[in-house]
């Protein structure tokens, strides 16, 4: 009996573990999503930040970084993923919904993600020039993110700092 029943208890053991290692609805499976996106960038040239929006657990918008594409200093990822993600949805609000991105949001960005009340930020690499903790701290008064805003950084962060590196290292080499 023992020998009959050890096989159901090591395949129950091991259903859970398949499962993490692929999980849909996780910070690295959508972070590696906006990592695509990065991608996408890196191929038109354009510094590689991708960012995705989600909403219980589903993708509701993709961007990526178009700044020289579009000559327009405003085309960051987080600001196109807004846009589309408020268009789909037909509100200016985002409540409840996670944006995901491969880069630390700057200034510009961190406002748009105040005013669209976006509940969960997650981010991959820091952002040591512009991003909004070091403007944050030099600001000294109030905070520049909602307070219902949840953060977290380093996900897939040696990927997210990998292409931006690689990125403007060819550009040097150019
Ligand atoms: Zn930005």
């Amino acid at each position: 009996m023992k020998k009959n029943q050890q096989p159901t208890a090591n395949t129950q053991n091991l259903t859970p573990k398949t499962q993490k290692l692929t999980p849909p609805n996780s910070d690295e499976y959508f972070m590696r999503i906006a990592l695509s996106e990065a991608q996408k960038a890196y191929q038109k040239d354009e510094v590689p930040i991708g960012a995705v929006i989600v909403l219980d657990n589903q993708i509701i918008a993709k961007a990526h970084n178009q700044t020289e594409t579009l000559q327009d200093p405003t085309a960051h990822a987080e600001i196109l993923a807004i846009t589309t993600a408020n268009q789909f949805l037909s509100s200016k609000y985002l409540n409840n919904a996670k944006l995901y991105v491969t880069l630390e949001p700057c200034l510009m960005c961190s406002g748009a993600i105040f005013w669209s009340k976006l509940s969960h930020l997650i981010f991959g690499a820091f952002d040591e020039k512009n991003g909004f903790t070091k403007t944050q701290n030099n600001l000294k008064s109030g905070s520049i993110i909602h307070k219902k805003l949840t953060v977290k950084s380093r996900i897939l962060e040696t990927e997210c700092v990998a292409i931006l590196q690689d990125f403007f290292k060819n550009k040097r080499l150019k």
